[in-house]
């Protein structure tokens, strides 16, 4: 098999148009031993995976001078510092030629056995890269929309890189925690991004699916910074909540409801047993208070699931030691949480295309509940659940239930404003 070179086309795109006739260095990456080797124009938006290579482009004028590409390489390649050739095993160097009705090219590698042809693979623009969701989706509408993520933990990054494989086209993430190694198990980034901030990695991971993404970020404790949350539920068509602590809850769903917004909460319950999902309507009751009740009672469900001792600090009464604590955070499966954060990106894929004519609207007519839920296991509050092959109609793990949870007649939010 050929070597491969992956390419994107609209950067060739721009060197064309420059007609810039002089060598072009690369920056090009390659995967050891395996002859994939990625060639951009420019250093990549996201810090590149594989090992640096020496690269350059060559844009031809005369047809002859790119029929004789082969040996215009070797030349190349001989003229190249000394210390560049000793650094590095290989060498690429495209050769590109515009005729009247199509772009050829020609591209070779240098390595220690010699001169050998590589394979040019083009990565499209953006038109054609969620071309498989049409049909299904409105690509073309999704791309302009926009979501915002508040807590990027296991929930909040999943759902974040779904919403963009599906073609979401903007998003506004919002976390002040970076990745620590507790969290590498269920989130979507691993270990080689220890250390570095939430917003940053999740950014670089919808970048890695759909390199056309508008992303902004707030590196901020919404609970501290008011003025700035309310700017961002503004400006969003939905807001997905996926923090660990009610306070935060309480003060997106005032701000949401104030301003007519969707939200849709997420949540796993102790160990990750069951989870729910609860969808704020916009100023149509009722509202997350409602749900919870006061003092923080938890109306519905069950006890939230912990994961952090700074969780476990701000939700455990100030009597319980330090060795209590410890045992409280216990963190389920990552394929525990993931039917709550599946459920949670077609939720916000169903309302993004609320009255477009879409293959999703069908499940307008069906995700009509505003509280659903889903135990993993018959554990606590599933234990008095069916079991699963032998139900006879009842209520069983590993399926979706949903509920409409009735306005609370004496919440201070939706009762005073209607
Ligand atoms: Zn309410």
């Amino acid at each position: 098999m050929n070597n491969s070179i992956y390419v994107y086309e609209g950067q060739l795109r721009e060197l064309i148009s420059n007609k810039n006739k002089d060598l072009v260095r690369g920056v090009a990456f390659e995967w050891k031993d395996e002859g994939v080797f990625h060639i951009h124009t420019k250093f990549p938006k996201v810090a590149p995976s594989g090992y640096p290579v020496i690269s350059f482009f060559k844009i031809e004028t005369e047809i002859g001078d790119f029929e004789n590409s082969e040996v215009n390489f070797k030349e190349i390649v001989d003229s190249l510092p000394k210390s560049d050739l000793s650094s590095h095993k290989s060498v690429i160097g495209i050769f590109l030629y515009l005729d009247k009705e199509k772009l050829h090219q020609k591209a070779y590698i240098q390595t220690q056995n010699g001169v050998e042809l590589c394979d040019v693979n083009y990565i499209p623009e953006k038109s054609e890269l969620y071309s498989r969701c049409k049909g299904l989706l409105e690509v073309d509408i999704l791309e302009n929309k926009n979501v915002l993520i508040i807590g990027l933990g296991s929930f909040g990054s999943i759902i974040a890189v779904e919403l963009a494989k599906a073609g979401i086209g903007s998003f506004t993430l919002v976390d002040f925690d970076r990745i620590e190694l507790s969290n590498v198990s269920r989130h979507i980034c691993g270990v080689n991004e220890l250390g570095r901030l939430k917003t940053l990695a999740v950014r670089d991971s919808i970048l890695v699916k759909n390199p056309f993404a508008k992303i902004e970020t707030h590196e901020i404790d919404i609970n501290d910074n008011r003025n700035i949350l309310e700017q961002i539920i503004k400006d969003t068509d939905i807001v997905i909540c996926a923090t660990d602590n009610n306070r935060s809850r309480f003060n997106i769903n005032e701000i949401a409801f104030q301003n007519n917004k969707t939200v849709l909460y997420g949540r796993a319950i102790t160990r990750a047993e069951g989870g729910d999902i609860f969808k704020l309507n916009g100023q149509n009751p009722p509202c997350y208070c409602c749900l919870i009740g006061e003092n923080n009672g938890m109306k519905y469900g069950g006890e939230e699931e912990i994961t952090s001792i700074e969780q476990a600090n701000s939700v455990l009464p100030s009597y319980t030691t330090p060795e209590q604590k410890d045992m409280a955070v216990q963190v389920g499966l990552s394929s525990d949480i993931l039917p709550m954060c599946n459920l949670m990106v077609k939720l916000a894929l169903v309302e993004l295309s609320k009255g477009l004519n879409s293959g999703i609207s069908s499940l307008e007519n069906e995700l009509t509940y505003n509280y659903y839920f889903w135990g993993n296991r018959r554990e606590k509050n599933y234990l008095n659940y069916a079991p699963f092959n032998d139900s006879k109609g009842m209520p069983t793990i590993l399926k979706w239930y949903g509920a409409n949870i009735p306005k609370d007649s004496n919440c201070f939010l939706c009762s005073s404003n209607s």
